[in-house]
């Protein structure tokens, strides 16, 4: 299996070098040459596998020759040690909840499958690894968690002081060992523009491999369509589902389209956007037009020009009408959102966080007109990762799972860096000094 760059200026080139690399060097995001089509027993039988077997059939496809079968049966073992149960609400919509990892959202899955990988290609590197990434929360701390204790990588995590959750921070902040978290004394943009400007130095990168694992890398892509393998796994209508997800960089959603073009039977896709929605507004009018970035209450989802809708359309070949056919959006405010909450805590006892309720009411307003339709919205994030807005909204405490418990009680370390590039230039290197 290769792997294409979308910008079509650059050589196809594996898993390995696709995975390394993030991008291609004409700046495109890489796409798998064939889409792999699977086998209809397989498909058809999809509880006669354990979800480790499945996730291996699965992503064996795409890993080519590049990792040994063993290898790649530890790493999806490893990446998927934590519950993603399907959760009835109603005879017509059940819950995907993606967000029982170690960090409490979906990322977690992704991250932990693109480190492990990462480390088995830092065995044959004659360079030391080092991971670059800028947050504004979610990314960070599944990254961080991800990546804690892998041979051959360092991680570096760039976040805006004070604007993550306390949550977030301590997430990103205690973990140690190959785990450094840089506070950048400014915003989100400041810590990204720092990692552009690491990325095209190339003095710094003659000593080392300097990556990202931002949410375009394959390897963290890819791994994502698994949700939705052992959601049909756990799904017991004969109608194929209707799958709402809560959508912002459109990585998430595109893995699960992927899954449906190599043939995995869902009926159809709902983008739910928030005001973030330019893709909304692209299937409305035909017109994709980009737009500032909205602040919104669910806010891993404000992207004003989502990086991976571009796979999307190319599943579809760019034909927008085809697209119309499978995938539909929808836009939701804050008002809406905190409505949808609350009905769903007074109809099923069940406390979505906001990305989620988001998802809540795109379904809600798709089964008005669908009367005969049986949903899944997934859930990306654990109401607790959003503990004050659900408060505000349901006034009711949440139970802390254990692993949160704990976190309290760990040492924040980090080094506080004003937003130029020398200072974190000057860190870098003593990272890379220290073998
Ligand atoms: C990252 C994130 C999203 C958006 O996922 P994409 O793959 O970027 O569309 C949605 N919800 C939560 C909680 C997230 O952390």
């Amino acid at each position: 299996m290769h792997y294409y760059s979308l910008n079509q200026q650059a050589p196809a080139v594996d898993f390995r070098a696709a995975a390394l690399y993030g991008q291609a060097p004409d700046k495109g995001l890489y796409f798998p040459q064939q889409l792999p089509q699977l086998r209809s027993t397989l498909v058809n039988n999809l509880r006669s596998l354990t979800r480790e077997e499945l996730a291996f059939e699965v992503l064996k496809q795409y890993t080519g020759t590049t990792i040994p079968h063993s290898t790649l049966q530890n790493i999806c073992t490893a990446a998927i040690d934590f519950p993603i149960p399907l959760i009835s609400l109603s005879e017509e919509l059940k819950v995907l909840e993606l967000f029982q990892g170690p960090t409490l959202s979906f990322k977690d899955l992704g991250a932990r499958f693109m480190s492990r990988c990462l480390s088995y290609f830092a065995q044959s590197m004659d360079k030391k690894i080092v991971v670059l990434v800028a947050t504004s929360g979610d990314t960070g701390s599944a990254v961080a968690d991800g990546f804690l204790g892998k041979e051959g990588i360092e991680v570096v995590i760039l976040y805006p002081s004070g604007k993550v959750s306390r949550l977030q921070e301590l997430q990103l902040t205690t973990l140690g060992s190959n785990i450094r978290a840089i506070e950048v004394e400014g915003n989100f943009d400041d810590c990204q523009s720092l990692v552009k400007t690491a990325f095209s130095d190339q003095d710094y990168q003659s000593h080392i491999f300097l990556t990202s694992a931002n949410s375009i890398n394959i390897a963290r892509w890819l791994p994502q369509q698994l949700f939705y393998f052992f959601a049909l796994q756990q799904w017991n209508h004969t109608e194929a589902p209707v799958i709402v997800v809560p959508s912002g960089n459109f990585g998430n959603i595109g893995a699960g389209i992927l899954a449906k073009k190599t043939g995995l039977g869902c009926k159809q896709f709902i983008a739910a956007c928030n005001q973030n929605d330019v893709v909304y507004r692209y299937l409305q009018s035909g017109v994709y037009q980009t737009a500032p970035t909205v602040h919104t209450c669910s806010n891993a989802m404000d992207v004003g020009n989502p990086s991976n809708f571009v796979r999307i359309n190319e599943l579809y070949r760019h034909d927008i009408n085809m697209l119309r056919r499978e995938l539909s959006a929808s836009s939701v405010n804050d008002e809406q959102t905190a409505q949808a909450m609350q009905e769903c805590w007074n109809t099923f006892n069940y406390v979505l966080d906001p990305h989620t309720a988001v998802a809540y009411h795109s379904w809600k307003d798709y089964a008005i007109r669908n009367k005969e339709a049986k949903g899944i919205i997934v859930s990306t994030a654990h109401p607790l990762k959003f503990e004050e807005w659900v408060k505000a909204q349901l006034n009711i405490e949440l139970v802390k799972p254990k692993a949160l418990e704990q976190l309290e009680n760990r040492k924040k370390s980090t080094i506080k860096l004003k937003p130029e590039y020398k200072n974190l230039k000057d860190y870098l290197m003593g990272v890379y000094s220290r073998e």
